[in-house]
Formats: C-alpha cells, sequence, structure tokens
C-alpha cells in the first residue's frame, strides 16, 4: 500500500464535494414545505368545490322537486279563487285573489282566460302593462286534454331562465245530475256531460329568489371554505416546517463530514424516519472514520513486520531533524542491512524468508528502547532512529543490535539460519541537515561496514567515506576491466593449520586489487562492484589461471603444497569452466588433488544441474571442494549429509567471540560431530587467539584459520601453529607467556 494518507483523504473528499455540488446544481427554489402544503391546499380546495358543487346540484333538486308539488296545489288553490270571476263580476273575489298572488313571493302573475282561450283578467305583482295574450290554439288544445288528469295541468319550463316556469290549467266545474245524487259513483268524475269547462288559469312563477338564496348561501360557503383552507394551510406549514426542521438541521453536520470532519455529532431526532436518517448518517462517519484508520495504518506500516514503512520513517525523520536543529541535542540514524538475507529466499522460499524478516523485526524492536523508532525501509533493509543519543550510546545500541542478532537463530524445516546484519550509523547533529543526506550517509557507512567483514558495524565519518563511496563507484569498472588486462590483481595465501598437530594443512589463496597507492584493496570492497558489472567469472578465470602458475612456482620447493581457491557462482554458470581449468592445470603441471575448490552455501544448496555436473567432474578430476561461510544462511545439518565435501568452513561469525559464546560453542560443536560422521574435515576461520583456538580443539574442530594461524601473505609460508592440540598441555603456559610478551 504505497499509497499515501493525504492523497486518500483528498480524494475522499473531493469524491463528498463533488457529490454534495452535483446535488447543488441540481438544487432550485423549491421549497419542500411549500410543495407539501400546496397540495393539501389544492386537494381540500377540489374537495371543498366538489362538496359545494353537490350543494348546489342538491339545491336545486329539492327546489325543483317542489315546484311540482306546489304547482298542483296553486292550481287547486287558484282554481278555486277563480271560479267565483267567472260567475259573477266579484269584486271580492278579485280581492282575494290579489292578496293570495301577494302572499306567495314566487307567484309573478296569474291570469285567467275564458274556454276559447281569450284573456279575461290577469293579477300580477310586476306592473307590466303589456296586456296578456290569448292563448293559442295549440296551447288551447293541449290544456283542454289534462281535463279530468291526475295532474290537471301543463307546465312548461323557462329555457333561457331555469327558475321561471308557467303553469297551464283548464278550469272546469262538475255538474252532478240529480237522479244521480243518490247513486254517486266517484270513480266515473270525468263523465263528459257532468263536466263544465269554465276556462284557464295560467300561472307564472319565478324561483329566481330561492335560487338567489341558495347561491348567496354557496357563495358563503365557499367563504368559509377558503378561510378555512387558509388557516390548513398555515398551520399544515408550520407543522411541516418543523418536522422539516430537523431535516434541515442536519445540513450543518453533513457539510462538516464533507469537508473530512468525521467526529460530527448529530442531534437525535424525535421523528422515527429522521432518527433513522440520522442513524445512518452515524454509521456512515463511524464507516468513514475506520476506513480512514485503517488506510492510515496501512499507508504507514509496512504489512509484514507491522514497522513504520519507508514513508512514515521519512515522515519520523524530518521531525526529527527540526527538534535535533532546534534543541541543539543529536541524535543518530542506524542503517540495518541483513547479510546474504537473499540466499533464505532462494533455499526455503518467500515464505521463509517472510517469517525470519518478521523475527528479524521483533529482535531489532527488542533491541532499542522505547521512543526509538524502528522502520522496515526495503527488502531486507531496516532503519533505526535514536533520539537524544551521542555516538557512544549509538555505537552501543548498535552493537547491542549485532550481538542479539549474533545470537538469534532461526529454525526452517530441519535447517538453521543464522541472519547477520551491517549496520552503517550516522549521526543527526548541527544545523546542517538534510534528510537525503543522512540516509544516503547510513546507506554508505551500511557498505562500508558490509565490505569491512560482514557482521559489523561502521560509523560514517564524512569526509573520507564519502569520497570513498564516490570513487567506489565512478572507477570499478575500469579498475577491474584494467586488472583484468594488466594482471592488477595479487594472490595472498593464508595458513590453514591441523588444530590437533599444529601443522599446516593448505593454504587458501585470497585475491587482493592494487591500488594506485600501491596499497592493496580487500576484495569485499570490490567483488561485490565486480558481480554487479559481470566481471566475476572473469576474476574467477583469473585467479584459477594466476594460481596454478603459483604452484608451479611454490611446489618446486614445497611438494606437499595444498592450496584452496574460491570460486563464485558466476564461474560455474560459464560452462567452460571444467575445460578451462583441466586445460590450465594441465599447462602449469598442477595436480588437481593439490587443490581445494571452495564454493558458498547458495551455489551448493541451489543445485542447479549444470553445476552439478561441473562439480562431478571436477572431483573426477581430483579436485577436492569445501563449503564455504557455513552457518551464514540456510544450511540444514540434514541437507549437509546429503551433499559430498571434503570440506566444512565454518563462518568466521560463529567463532570470533567463540569463547564468549555458548550457543556458538554448541553450534561448533554440532557442525564438527556432523562432519566427523560424514567424512568431512572441519575449518573454523577467524581464529584469532589460543583460547578459541583451544576451545575449538576441545569442541572438534579438524583445521583452523586465522589471524592467530597466519595472515594473508605474499607465499605461502608452511609455519606450525602456535600451539597445537597434542603439544598445548605442554606449550600452553610457554605460548601464553608468548603472547603476553607480544
Ligand atoms: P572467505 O572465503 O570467507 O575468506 C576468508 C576471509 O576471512 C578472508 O578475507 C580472510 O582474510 C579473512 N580472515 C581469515 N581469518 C581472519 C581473521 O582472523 N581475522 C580477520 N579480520 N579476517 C580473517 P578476504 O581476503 O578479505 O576475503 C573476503 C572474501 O572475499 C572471502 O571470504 C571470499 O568470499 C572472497 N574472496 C577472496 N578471494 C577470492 C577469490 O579469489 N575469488 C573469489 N571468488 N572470492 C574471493
Ligand atoms: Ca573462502
Ligand atoms: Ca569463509
Amino acid at each position: 500500500m504505497n499509497a499515501s494518507v493525504d492523497t486518500i483523504k483528498a480524494e475522499l473528499k473531493t469524491r463528498l464535494k463533488s457529490l454534495f455540488s452535483r446535488a447543488r446544481t441540481k438544487r432550485g427554489n423549491r421549497l419542500l414545505v411549500h410543495e407539501i402544503v400546496s397540495i393539501q391546499v389544492i386537494s381540500a380546495a377540489l374537495i371543498g368545490a366538489l362538496a359545494i358543487a353537490g350543494l348546489y346540484w342538491g339545491g336545486q333538486w329539492i327546489l325543483q322537486d317542489n315546484y311540482g308539488r306546489w304547482a298542483l296545489q296553486w292550481t287547486e288553490e287558484l282554481n278555486e279563487l277563480g271560479s267565483p270571476l267567472y260567475l259573477a263580476d266579484d269584486t271580492e273575489a278579485l280581492i282575494r285573489l290579489e292578496s293570495y298572488v301577494e302572499r306567495y313571493p314566487e307567484i309573478a302573475r296569474v291570469a285567467y282566460f275564458d274556454a276559447r282561450g281569450t284573456a279575461i283578467i290577469s293579477v300580477g305583482k310586476t306592473n307590466d302593462t303589456e296586456p296578456v295574450a290569448n292563448l293559442s290554439a295549440r296551447a288551447l288544445h293541449d290544456a283542454i286534454a289534462v281535463v279530468g288528469n291526475k295532474e290537471p295541468y301543463l307546465m312548461s319550463k323557462g329555457i333561457l331562465e331555469p327558475q321561471r316556469f308557467e303553469i297551464l290549467a283548464p278550469l272546469w266545474k262538475e255538474s252532478i245530475s240529480e237522479d244521480d245524487l243518490f247513486d254517486f259513483d266517484p270513480s266515473v268524475v270525468d263523465s263528459a256531460e257532468r263536466t263544465e269547462l269554465l276556462g284557464f288559469v295560467s300561472i307564472n312563477l319565478d324561483f329566481v329568489l330561492f335560487h338567489d338564496r341558495l347561491v348567496d348561501n354557496i357563495e358563503s360557503a365557499i367563504l368559509v371554505l377558503l378561510v378555512l383552507l387558509m388557516i390548513s394551510a398555515l398551520y399544515g406549514r408550520y407543522v411541516l416546517s418543523k418536522a422539516l426542521k430537523a431535516i434541515s438541521d442536519l445540513q450543518e453536520p453533513i457539510r462538516e463530514l464533507a469537508k473530512g470532519n468525521l467526529s460530527v455529532k448529530f442531534e437525535p431526532a424525535e421523528h422515527r424516519e429522521i432518527a433513522e436518517i440520522v442513524e445512518a448518517l452515524e454509521s456512515t462517519a463511524s464507516a468513514l472514520s475506520a476506513r480512514d484508520a485503517e488506510l492510515l495504518r496501512l499507508a504507514n506500516h509496512d504489512s509484514l513486520t507491522g514497522l513504520y514503512n519507508r514513508r512514515r520513517f521519512l515522515e519520523v525523520l524530518r521531525h526529527e531533524i527540526t527538534s535535533v536543529m532546534r534543541s541543539g541535542r543529536d541524535s543518530a540514524l542506524l542503517f540495518v542491512d541483513l547479510d546474504q538475507f537473499k540466499y533464505i529466499n532462494d533455499a526455503c522460499g518467500h515464505a521463509a524468508g517472510d517469517r525470519l524478516i518478521r523475527k528479524v523485526a521483533d529482535e531489532l524492536s527488542r533491541s532499542v528502547r522505547r521512543d526509538d523508532t524502528v522502520a522496515r525501509f526495503g527488502g531486507d533493509e531496516f532503519v533505526v532512529l535514536l533520539p537524544h543519543t551521542d555516538l557512544a550510546g549509538a555505537r552501543s545500541t548498535a552493537e547491542t543490535i549485532l550481538a542479539n542478532m549474533r545470537r538469534m537463530a532461526h529454525m526452517e524445516d530441519e535447517r538453521v539460519f543464522h541472519v547477520h546484519c551491517s549496520i552503517g550509523v550516522t549521526m543527526l547533529s548541527g544545523t546542517n541537515l538534510q534528510q537525503d543526506e543522512l540516509i544516503n550517509q547510513a546507506d554508505i557507512a551500511c557498505r562500508e561496514a558490509k565490505s569491512g567483514g560482514r557482521n559489523r558495524l561502521h560509523i560514517f565519518e564524512p569526509s573520507a567515506d564519502a569520497e570513498q563511496q564516490a570513487s567506489a563507484y565512478i572507477g570499478w569498472v575500469n579498475r577491474l576491466r584494467n586488472a583484468l588486462d594488466y594482471d592488477g590483481f595479487e594472490l595472498r595465501f593464508q595458513p590453514i593449520n591441523s588444530i590437533s598437530t599444529g601443522e599446516t594443512a593448505h593454504h587458501e589463496v585470497l585475491i587482493r586489487l592494487r591500488g594506485d597507492d600501491g596499497k592493496l584493496i580487500l576484495p569485499d570492497a570490490f567483488l561485490p562492484s565486480a558481480v554487479r558489472f559481470g566481471l566475476m567469472s572473469e576474476i574467477d578465470f583469473w585467479m584459477i589461471r594466476h594460481v596454478a602458475m603459483a604452484y608451479a612456482e611454490e611446489s618446486k620447493s614445497n611438494p606437499r603444497l595444498k592450496l584452496a581457491i574460491n570460486l563464485s557462482a558466476n564461474a560455474f554458470e560459464d560452462d567452460n569452466l571444467t575445460a578451462y581449468i583441466k586445460k590450465t592445470f594441465a599447462e602449469f603441471g598442477v595436480r588437481p588433488s593439490s587443490i581445494i575448490i571452495e564454493i558458498t552455501e547458495s551455489l551448493a544448496i541451489r543445485r542447479l544441474a549444470h553445476v552439478d555436473q561441473q562439480i562431478k567432474s571436477l572431483r573426477e578430476l581430483g579436485c577436492e571442494f569445501a563449503l564455504d561461510d557455513f552457518g551464514t544462511g540456510y544450511s540444514s545439518f540434514s541437507y549437509l549429509q546429503k551433499l559430498r565435501f571434503d570440506y566444512i568452513k565454518i563462518d568466521g561469525s560463529f567463532v570470533q567471540d567463540l569463547p564468549d559464546n555458548p550457543v556458538d560453542q554448541k553450534m561448533i560443536k554440532m557442525i564438527a560431530e556432523i562432519g566427523r560422521e560424514a567424512g568431512m574435515k572441519t575449518v573454523a576461520e577467524y581464529v584469532r587467539n589460543a583460547e578459541t583456538f583451544s576451545i575449538l580443539g576441545e569442541l572438534g574442530v579438524d583445521l583452523a584459520q586465522g589471524f592467530f594461524i597466519g595472515r594473508p601473505a605474499k607465499r605461502p609460508k608452511a609455519k606450525s601453529a602456535p600451539i597445537s592440540l597434542t603439544s598445548r598441555r605442554i606449550k600452553l603456559t610457554a605460548s601464553q607467556t608468548n603472547l603476553k610478551l607480544r
């Protein structure tokens, strides 16, 4: 996870913002409250209108229904009132008629006609001067036809003015004959002989009055309705705004949320719907902040070890630089690089490598103070920041780390791994500090530590180290090329003695590069560059030839001379290796059985088919094989038994502190036992003192190499060890005196 938290946060923010701005651009000025209230009012108004229309229609219907009944009643009464007018000129009857018409406001006019339809008299409210017209023949005919009917009148309705009616009714007199007086049959009332038509009455009715009253009522109903609507709209608005306020109140916290403030507080809502929204928002906020925290963790930590990663470490370092510049108190930066870690990956797979890296991370964290920062910088590189530390403190912490790592043994399947490390130290002091520069310094110092022999620390010295680093990188290819072309290398011979007899068994041949000033450069300084620039196998071939030449020369005086030569993996990648060795040895008269080839564990373990083939044919030739640097990588004891080696060279890191390290003693004892059982001789490197030498003897190691026995020299010199196991008891006192004297 390389994405930085800031970019992730920024993206989150912009997404939320765009969401909000999209919402904003779509936003008009419509208010939810207004919309709901208007819907409410419109629907109420519609219902009201329907109710009023219903009221009007119902009112009309009731009125119309009544008109019919009144018409009958009026016809009968006016019939009775009008009859006298036909018989005599009765003023009294006329007055009665007038008062009758007066009593009913809906009666506009009453007119009487004679049997032939000629108007006789008319009484009306309106004093219209227009005389009443005679009845038309058709009206006459129709009116005569209803005589004797159940509803003995005609009713015509004004088409233009529905509230105006005209009723036309015939007036007749029923005369019963004397002989029928006693057996009067009421069912035969319309017998023509007994009915005498007097004339006709027409009644003009005007119900506008009622209609107007109805309309008046409806008008006030509408008014009431409007008032009610207004009140309900206002009240609805109030209630709704109150309910929606809870939603509007959410705007501010949501805006805060969008700004990235995930700790916003939402007010609890009283309505369930809104409470649910609040709840959803709250869980969104907490999910966001959980993800934020997770992203932060991922962005700051190395997923394998849980330590800070490079990004986070650089932040911490930046802070520390400011703090050092402000306070004037020194701090230290350590660059820790695992030695030969990649072989573990090669031999056991990445899962095993990962497990080991985790173990190393734990060990590192345990080795430092609480306030120190340990981070994983790259694959097998770690960095440690020690705040408020002087040079002595930094050195002691680095030594603690080295010691703890040395002690650490990691088991994988049946194999025991020892991963040691090189530490580069640089100090943060003064005012002109630059982050990149500091990292670079610690890195350079770490490389220095590596090339000084692994499993050690180096403290960066500004001028010397920087220069060395610069020259190291600029000129290596040319220098190595030149050395190959013009024999710029030299050989050194380091004796390897039998511990029991003290006699030199053989010499290891070591390469040196002649520097411009004539000083010799050690192989750890230039071999890594040779590997990187693809010159390694050429160097090995150069060595084969020059070792053969040296053998030819030295064997003249020392026929029992035996030499060990280091060959790299690159040499074995060259298919010509075996042929070249055969040819060269033949050329210089080298007895192959006098040559031991030292190869490293990584090469032996990888067991590539063609490597196996080459080892086999060199073996057949008579060469012996030594497994170099045993214990540094991934060796397993059971595996060791399967490989056929003549010598096992126990790595110097187990030997250099042997007297003080019981774990190393146990390891070496075990290696020696297995070697013996498998018929392999064991060699211990880095034997630097008498005590180590005698302990190695007790542990059962066969041979010893180291400055105590002899330093690499220009020529192979057979010399006996200062002490040997057989002479130890006799010589011990003497050698100790000897040592003291030196
Ligand atoms: P190595 O094969 O493990 O060789 C032993 C190294 O340990 C040598 O360092 C030797 O000088 C050093 N040594 C032995 N005893 C002591 C001691 O008591 N104290 C100290 N401080 N050092 C001791 P050197 O010569 O610097 O070689 C380093 C490595 O370079 C060798 O480690 C080997 O891996 C490589 N190398 C040296 N010469 C050749 C060569 O001709 N060809 C190849 N391929 N590699 C070589
Ligand atoms: Ca060696
Ligand atoms: Ca070695």
